[in-house]
Parts: structure tokens; C-alpha cells; sequence
């Protein structure tokens, strides 16, 4: 049997091509994407509102008789006619506006005649309108049938309208009446969950019948759409699982195990190690010895401790005369990072190189030339680390901290830095707190470990909510906490605007503090800063030269200066809950106690000032995270570059929580040999092009 489904959409009657260049423009090729171009939502037309009963704001289908109907000209433009009808049913009247219309129209809209319309209603200066309603001209006596199901509403796109739309979609649901639809999923496993085969999910979510079929949809809890959602979802994860299997196949470093570097390493430590943290190392000791590349994602609220477990996995790799690259999303960080690694690996022997942007002639050829020969051992850096003119001697571990700064195809290029057919241990880490059970579907490429506890002795941080209006006695109390020697971190946010203007902000704070604060050490810090310059503050801050710093959130990922206890957010409703929380992960490092004080406008909206509230009385990052996708959704707390990794077409990361469960055990039946051919097919139905991109050389 030939498959009906992946013929062109040039085959339905009336697609010339014109529209089928319209079609190809919302991704519809074949009939097959085109069933899959299911409604936005649907207009209810399967009966008649009263005049007497509109109210404003509803999208309704009226039926009534034209009393009067006018032309007046408007004076822009030439052609800026509009007519004006006037129509009443027993019950009531309405009126209705037209601006772009034909003679023919014009001439058929006379008063006298019935017309069906429907459209949104509008109160305008007292009176009901409606303007532009889709209508026809009726026989009041024998009115044409009403819609027995909802109207769909598809996207669509320049110069093909909703009509024209359903035509085609009305063609094709007749073809699928008459030829089904191939099967994607296991008829067993849908029969046992009790959804529905493909071509009925299909043909309900194009013309859903009854009021129960309308509800559940709207509801998104029709089985038609949960059959998609999992399908959806199992369809990702079967592509992340394949692509995990094809990287594993790929020859990788050997690393035998190592006990000496790592007793010395934690011996100067100066404090234990959390179970958590020794947990996590245990995990990525055994990565190394299954001899297949790891590539495990580390997630742990900020300040948990994931640099030295880091440290503590390079040792094994070096002791193994491979190299270490450790990339960091800011050059502060990455400095930062620089200090550390020096100060635990010089007293072991080993070489700490940096490899910022910064870099650049005689001393980037030199650094180049110490990692391509090996004489580095540890490398840490910005981007710089990737690019094109870096070679190395022999890359055994890749480790991204913060990774959700960086894109996929950064941490790709890096990867492929081990060279020829060979894939380097990859550990990524991030504080961005995905919850759990998100994190494992986002990225079921990965093996995860998770840092759950906070090393002993940190005092909680204190958060409130300051009104702009306290401005002055914030600022007194400022100077009080200086005078005492405590250090405090003033961050200025402007995320909505371009860098420039956030610099720009904090200039103005840092000019403006320097006045209201006489006496007391103030630093800037920003992005358009030379990196010297920033890191020359930073160290006057580490080392308490500086008692204020004013900074832009480039301050928000690892700056690590455990003195200071203050931190003043202002403008933080900009801020996504989980980049304040960050930001506040910089103070409450020591064991004195600190306070984060947001400066809030006093026009605060509902919603703004309860994700504020959030964050004042809650100190988990997972916790905050979890509220966080609750009132903004998955797209925007995970960033555009997460979501770019991962889009759906119907799947909503939040919304379909529940189904993740039942999706993975799908996943893994299909997984299983003998599903081979509807692996495919669902990557083919989901991931196109996507599915791809999967990488190595
Ligand atoms: P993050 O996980 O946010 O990257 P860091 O690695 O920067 O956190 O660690 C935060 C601070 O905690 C650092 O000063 C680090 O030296 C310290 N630290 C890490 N682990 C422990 C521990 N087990 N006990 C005490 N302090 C620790
Ligand atoms: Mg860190």
C-alpha cells in the first residue's frame, strides 16, 4: 500500500502553486504535515446568539434583518470607505462595520435582506458593534444549516485565509475518512491506555462533535490531544536517546583510576567534602570506568559547592596525560575560576592555563603553543576556548560551567576539539535550577546528578522588599552597614533594554552613590569594560579595598566573595526569579548574616509583586524554580537557547508535566528492537530536521 499521506499537498484539488508556496510557508509540504496542522483554538458556531444577549468582548454568530446601511468617507488615504449597517433580530439591535468592501457587496448588504454574520462583539461609545464579521446573505425563511461541530481556527499565514484553510482541511479529512492513516504508535499500548488510533485523534481535532470533545480540548485533556502530547514527548526523547547511543559508540579517552592527586587535593581543602558533593564525584568516577565518553549534566543550587567536584574529576584525566578545558560563560568567572584551579593544582604539580578574549598576539600564540604541545594540563576559559586557531594535545575532559549561557553548538565545537573520532568526557554543569523531572526530559542525553545540600555554616539569606520611596533611609543604612565593614554588592538591571543602556544605568548609580556616600569605597563593574579593568575591581572587592560595588548582572553567574553580606537588587521584577535568585547566591557566603533587599517602583503589578514574594520567602533554588515555571511557563524560565533545543509543536513543558512518566515508558518500548520503523517514523512526524543535526565531526 502506498503511503497517501506523504504525497504533495499539490495533489488536493485546487492547490496550484501559489498556494502551495503559501502552504510551504506554514511547513506544510505533504498531506501528512498538514493533518498535523491542527487548529489554535475553535469558534463556536453551532448556534445563534440574540442581539439582546451580546456582550462585549464575545465572538458570537448573530442572525438578523438590515434596517439601514450607510457609505461615509474617512479622509485618509483615497480609497477609505467604511459602511455602516444597522441590523435587528425580535430581540435587539446591533451595528456593523465594514472598511474594505466591493460593489457587489455593497449592493447585496441592502437594507431589507438577513445576513448571518460572526465576528467580536465591541462596546463603542455606548453602543454594541461589530466590525469586519464573516457573514453571508441568508433566506430567513429556509436559513442554511448551522455547523453541527466547532469551526477551527488554524494559523495561517499571508494571502491564505481561514476559509480557504478549512476547504483544503475539509478535502483532506474526507481522504482520511476514506484511506487510514499509518500507525505510529503500538495499538496494543494505545488500547491499554485507552486513546485514540491517529486518524480519529485526527479527525476530533479538526472537527470536534460534541460539547464533551470541546471541553476536554479547551482543557487540553481530550485523549486525541494526550495521545499527541506523549507521542510528542516520546518522539524527543527517543531522538535524545538515539543520539546518546550513537555517542557512545564513539571511542574515548581511557582514564584509570587515581587516588593520590585527589587525597592531596582534598587534604589542603581546608574544609570536608558534603555527602552530596562526594555522591556526585563517585558518579563521575564511574563514568570513567564504563569507557564509554561521559556526558553527564551536574545540577546544583548556587554556592553548593560544584567548582571543586569539578576540580576533584580533572585529577584522574590528568594523572592520564590528558588535558582539562574548563569553559566559563564570563570572563569574570572564568578568572575566578583561574584563581582557584591555580591555587589547588600548582601545589600537584599541575599546569593552570587562562584563555580569555583578552588574549591576543604574541602571549595568545604562546598560550596556543603551551596547549597544543600538552604543556598545559588544565586550561580555563571564556569562549576563546573554541575557536578555530586552538588545537589541543590531547583533550581527555570537556567541563562547561553554567551551561545554560552557552548553545549547543558552542559546547559542540568545543567537543570536537578532542579531535578525529574521538569524543572527550563531557561534565556540564548548571545552578540554573530546571526541576528534576524537567531537567531529565530536556535532557535524557545526559546522565544527571544532582547536589541537593548546601556545605555546613551558611546563614540563610534575608530578603525584602523595599519600596523605591525608602530610597533615602536604604541609603543611610547603607552607609552604616559600610562603616561597620560589612561589603555590599549594588546590582542595577535593565534587562529589557540593550546592554548599552544597563552600563549606562550603573554608571549613573555608581556617579550617584559616590555623591549620597561620602567616605566609603565604591567600585563598577559592567560588561563593556575591559576585562582588566573589571578584574581589577573585583580583586579590590575580594580584598575588601572596596566596601560598595556596583555592578550589572554580569556579576550574577559564580563571583564568589564570601565577606560580602549585602545585596541591593534594584528594578528586580526584570529579573526572571531564578537569575535573582542567583544574584543573591552571592551573598550569604560567610557566616555572617545577609540580606538581599529588592527595590521594588511602587506601581508593582499582582503578578509581579507575587513572584517577588516568591523569592522573599523561599531559599531553594529548585523550590523558586518550580513556582517559577507555575506562573511564567517553560519558554521563559528556560531561556530561548533551552527551548531552542528543545521545541515542541504541541508539547508545553509545564502544562504536560503529568504525561512525562507515561512518555518515557513509551519511549522505551519503542526503544526496544523491532520498533525500529516507528522510531523513525515518529522523528520523521516530530523532529524533521532536527533530528539531523546530531553531531560529531
Ligand atoms: P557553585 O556550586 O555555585 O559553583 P562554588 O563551587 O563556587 O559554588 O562554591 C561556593 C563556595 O563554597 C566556595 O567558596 C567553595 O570553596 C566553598 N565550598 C565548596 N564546597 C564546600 C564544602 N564542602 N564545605 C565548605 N565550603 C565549601
Ligand atoms: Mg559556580
Amino acid at each position: 500500500m502506498s503511503d497517501w499521506s506523504r504525497e504533495d499537498v499539490a495533489t488536493l484539488n485546487g492547490v496550484g502553486p501559489r498556494l502551495r508556496e503559501k502552504l510551504l510557508r506554514l511547513g506544510i509540504q505533504n498531506k501528512q504535515q498538514m493533518l498535523f496542522h491542527l487548529p489554535l483554538r475553535y469558534e463556536d458556531r453551532t448556534f445563534i446568539t440574540p442581539l439582546s444577549a451580546l456582550q462585549s468582548g464575545h465572538r458570537v454568530l448573530i442572525q438578523a434583518q438590515i434596517l439601514s446601511a450607510s457609505v461615509s468617507y474617512r479622509r485618509q488615504g483615497q480609497n477609505r470607505r467604511i459602511m455602516q449597517l444597522s441590523v435587528s433580530d425580535d430581540s435587539g439591535f446591533l451595528t456593523l462595520r465594514f472598511f474594505n468592501f466591493s460593489a457587489s457587496q455593497q449592493q447585496r448588504l441592502q437594507s431589507g435582506n438577513w445576513i448571518r454574520g460572526y465576528g467580536e462583539v465591541r462596546l463603542v461609545q455606548g453602543r454594541l458593534e461589530m466590525v469586519h464579521p464573516e457573514y453571508e446573505i441568508i433566506n430567513p425563511d429556509s436559513p442554511p444549516p448551522l455547523n453541527p461541530s466547532l469551526t477551527p481556527v488554524y494559523p495561517v499565514t499571508e494571502g491564505l485565509h481561514q476559509l480557504g484553510l478549512r476547504k483544503l482541511m475539509q478535502q483532506l479529512m474526507t481522504q482520511l475518512e476514506q484511506h487510514k492513516l499509518a500507525e505510529t504508535l503500538p495499538p496494543e499500548w494505545l488500547k491499554q491506555q485507552q486513546l485514540p488510533a491517529v486518524d480519529e485523534a485526527l479527525s476530533i481535532l479538526h472537527n470536534p462533535r460534541t460539547s464533551q470533545d470541546v471541553r476536554q480540548i479547551q482543557a487540553m485533556t481530550h485523549p486525541a490531544q494526550q495521545r499527541f502530547i506523549i507521542e510528542e514527548l516520546a518522539a524527543h526523547r527517543i531522538s535524545l536517546l538515539l543520539r546518546k547511543q550513537q555517542l557512545q559508540g564513539y571511542p574515548c579517552p581511557t582514564i584509570p583510576p587515581e587516588s593520590r592527586l585527589q587525597q592531596k587535593l582534598l587534604q589542603q581543602l581546608g574544609f570536608e567534602l558534603t555527602l552530596a558533593q562526594q555522591r556526585v564525584i563517585k558518579e563521575i568516577l564511574q563514568d570513567f570506568e564504563r569507557n564509554t565518553p561521559m556526558m553527564r549534566l551536574l545540577q546544583g543550587d548556587v554556592g553548593c559547592g560544584k567548582t571543586v567536584v569539578a576540580a576533584l574529576a580533572c585529577l584522574p584525566v590528568i594523572a592520564a596525560d590528558y588535558q582539562c578545558a574548563l569553559m566559563a560563560p564570563t570572563e569574570i568567572l572564568a578568572e575566578q575560576h583561574v584563581q582557584n584551579f591555580t591555587r589547588w593544582f600548582k601545589p600537584l604539580g599541575i599546569n593552570v592555563l587562562s584563555l580569555m578574549g583578552a588574549d591576543k598576539g604574541k602571549t595568545r600564540r604562546q598560550k596556543e603553543q603551551m596547549i597544543a604541545s600538552g604543556e598545559a594540563q588544565m586550561i580555563v576559559g571564556t569562549h576563546a576556548l573554541f575557536q578555530a586557531s586552538v588545537e589541543f594535545h590531547a583533550l581527555g575532559l570537556i567541563i562547561i560551567d553554567e551551561q545554560h549561557r552557552f548553545g549547543v553548538d558552542q559546547r559542540q565545537a568545543l567537543q570536537k576539539k578532542a579531535g578525529e573520532n574521538q569524543l572527550p568526557h563531557q561534565l556540564i554543569m548548571t545552578a540554573t535550577p530546571i526541576p528534576r523531572t524537567l531537567a531529565m526530559s530536556m535532557y535524557a542525553d545526559l546522565d544527571y546528578s544532582q547536589i541537593d545540600e548546601l556545605p555546613p555554616g551558611r546563614t540563610p539569606v534575608k530578603t525584602s522588599i523595599i519600596a523605591e520611596s525608602k530610597r533615602a533611609e536604604l541609603i543611610s543604612s547603607v552607609a552604616a552597614a559600610c562603616h561597620k565593614g560589612q561589603q555590599i554588592y549594588w546590582v542595577c538591571t535593565l534587562i529589557d533594554e540593550s546592554e548599552a543602556l544597563q552600563c549606562e544605568a550603573a554608571e549613573l548609580t555608581f556617579i550617584k552613590l559616590q555623591q549620597q556616600l561620602p567616605g566609603i569605597a565604591i567600585g563598577l563593574v559592567h560588561g563593556r569594560m575591559k576585562a582588566a579593568e573589571k578584574e581589577h575591581t573585583i580583586q579590590a572587592f575580594k580584598q575588601c579595598e572596596l566596601q560598595l560595588l556596583v555592578a550589572t548582572t554580569v556579576i550574577e553567574v559564580g563571583v564568589d566573595v564570601p565577606n560580602a553580606s549585602i545585596m541591593i537588587i534594584e528594578n528586580p521584577e526584570r529579573l526572571g526569579l531564578a537569575q535573582i535568585h542567583q544574584l543573591r547566591g552571592r551573598v550569604g557566603r560567610g557566616s555572617v548574616e545577609s540580606f538581599c533587599l529588592l527595590l521594588v517602583k511602587s506601581d508593582l503589578s499582582r503578578q509581579a509583586a507575587s513572584r517577588l514574594e516568591v523569592i522573599r520567602s523561599h531559599q531553594d533554588g529548585f523550590v523558586i524554580a518550580e513556582k517559577d515555571l507555575e506562573i511564567r511557563g517553560a519558554g521563559e524560565v528556560l531561556g530561548t537557547r533551552q527551548t531552542g533545543e528543545a521545541s515542541f509543536r504541541i508539547v508545553d513543558l509545564v502544562r504536560d508535566r503529568r504525561w512525562f512518566a507515561r512518555a518515557q515508558q513509551l519511549a522505551e518500548l519503542l526503544m526496544q528492537s523491532g520498533h525500529a520503523q516507528q522510531c523513525q517514523r515518529l522523528q520523521d512526524n516530530w523532529i524533521g530536521k532536527k533530528a539531523q543535526y546530531s553531531d560529531v565531526g
